[in-house]
């Protein structure tokens, strides 16, 4: 490695952006010498969250960071998916295929959001007491930039302070769906154009476990368009919960909009009102209980993002802020976070930067397009509007759980299948 620096920032410590300082800061094969900022707007870091799947590429690039056996140490322990009706009556089971290349509903690298961003940002402080050139500022955003004229580089202007104004090789948007520097790169008008609605709104928080649950996630569809899901954590003392309301059609729900942009108490108390006036009989109580009792509630409208461009000049995005995947959205993120330092370890100057960005996109995006397109099992399929459609959609999956058709339930969720794309070889 020559001692040549390539300074590079990344916006947004979720799982996309902790995932590319990790892999910066082990400097893998790197001819330059990067220089890693990470920041966050939170002043903390993000580690709530429910469950995220592992799958396809991710799985290998977990498997090159010698971390398969502690991501499957630290598995939820689920056990597989029973699909309920509204009383809480089994209508159809599928259980993890103990393959992970041909996973079910339930990874067999599931783990807790919390988890997964906690050891990539362990992993990146060990970097750095290894020598590795990085640091990681809460409570900071961009507040604007712009390229140089000359090319030589993004001039980088902080809002809050903590970072001084500076110049920098490269810039990364890893902060998530409503991404704000995507918006720097392409222009405000492109974050509209490209984030489509699912109609699938979602609130997630934890629970105390009780005895009689199991290591089984609990799915409940009622309608119109409710649903209560339950899922294990490993830690043997809570119990991840989601309630979601989806739309009869893939659009944005004025209401809706405004409670995922409300501010806490008022969410709670709309999912409370919903819920408890519902069909369900399903431990409802115990579900609104704990929602007022949550102190890691989560709130969001699912989207995708799909952009024509993900790399401009030294700019680029990742993870949600380029292509946000209902049920692969983390393994996207992670490969891409991979291919990304791939790209960068080869270049030896930093001219070549714009070049390695768009060879990030040249070598990813044929893979993320077979998995981008739309939700493969729509929200609306999922979440039947009437009495009637939710009693047709359990006997299909009542069908297809006796038959074991397990292909399909990989396919639904993501799938493993890459269609021959492989993680590319960088020599680390
Ligand atoms: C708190 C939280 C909980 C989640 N829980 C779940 C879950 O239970 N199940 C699930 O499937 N998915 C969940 N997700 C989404 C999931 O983590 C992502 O879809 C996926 O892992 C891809 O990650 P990402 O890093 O691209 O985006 P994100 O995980 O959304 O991370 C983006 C990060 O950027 C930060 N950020 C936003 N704006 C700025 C800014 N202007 N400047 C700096 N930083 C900024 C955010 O605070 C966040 O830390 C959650 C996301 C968050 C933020």
């Amino acid at each position: 490695m020559s001692e040549q620096p390539l300074s590079i920032l990344i916006s947004g410590a979720g799982v996309a952006g902790a995932s590319l300082a990790l892999l910066l800061a082990r400097q893998p094969g790197f001819k330059m010498q990067p220089i890693i900022t990470l920041i966050e707007r939170s002043s903390v870091p993000r580690t709530t969250g429910q469950s995220l799947d592992i799958r396809g590429p991710a799985v290998d690039m977990i498997k090159k960071l010698g971390w398969e056996q502690e991501v499957k140490s630290r598995h939820t322990t689920e056990k597989g998916l029973a699909m309920l009706n509204g009383k809480g009556k089994t209508v159809a089971y599928f259980p993890a295929s103990g393959d992970a290349k041909a996973q079910s509903a339930t990874s067999e690298y599931e783990i807790l959001r919390g988890e997964l961003t906690e050891m990539l940002l362990n992993g990146v402080d060990e970097s750095k007491e290894k020598g590795a050139k990085v640091q990681v500022v809460y409570g900071e955003t961009i507040q604007g930039m712009e390229d140089r004229a000359d090319g030589t580089g993004v001039d980088v202007h902080f809002a809050r302070g903590k970072l001084e104004d500076q110049k920098y090789d490269v810039v990364v948007a890893a902060d998530g769906i409503g991404s704000p520097t995507r918006g720097f790169i392409f222009g405000k008008d492109d974050m509209s154009a490209h984030t489509h609605p699912s109609g699938l709104y979602l609130g997630f928080y934890s629970i105390p476990r009780i005895p009689g649950d199991d290591q089984l996630w609990h799915w409940a569809t009622f309608p119109p368009g409710l649903a209560i899901h339950l899922r294990p954590h490993r830690n043997g003392k809570t119990m991840g919960v989601y309630l979601s309301l989806c739309n009869a059609k893939k659009e944005r729900n004025p209401d809706l909009e405004a409670i995922v942009h409300a501010d806490v108490a008022t969410q709670k108390q709309y999912l409370r009102q919903r819920f408890q006036s519902s069909v369900c009989t399903w431990q409802v109580k115990r579900f609104l209980d704990g929602l007022d009792a949550a102190d890691d509630f989560y709130m969001t409208h699912w989207c995708q993002v799909r952009t024509p461009q993900w790399a401009r000049g030294r700019c680029v995005t990742l993870g949600d802020a380029a292509f946000a995947t209902m049920g692969i959205g983390t393994s996207l993120a992670m490969a891409g976070a991979y291919c990304i330092a791939g790209e960068l370890s080869k270049i030896t100057s930093s001219d070549q930067v714009p070049q390695a960005l768009q060879s990030y996109e040249s070598v990813y995006r044929p893979f993320v397009e077979t998995k981008n397109m739309d939700f493969p099992l729509g929200p609306q399929i999922a979440n039947p509007q009437s009495a009637w459609g939710n009693w047709i959609f359990h006997t299909i999956l009542w069908l297809l759980g006796t038959l074991r058709v397990q292909a399909l339930a990989s396919w639904a969720f993501g799938g493993d299948d890459s269609g021959g794309w492989k993680l590319p070889e960088y020599g680390w």
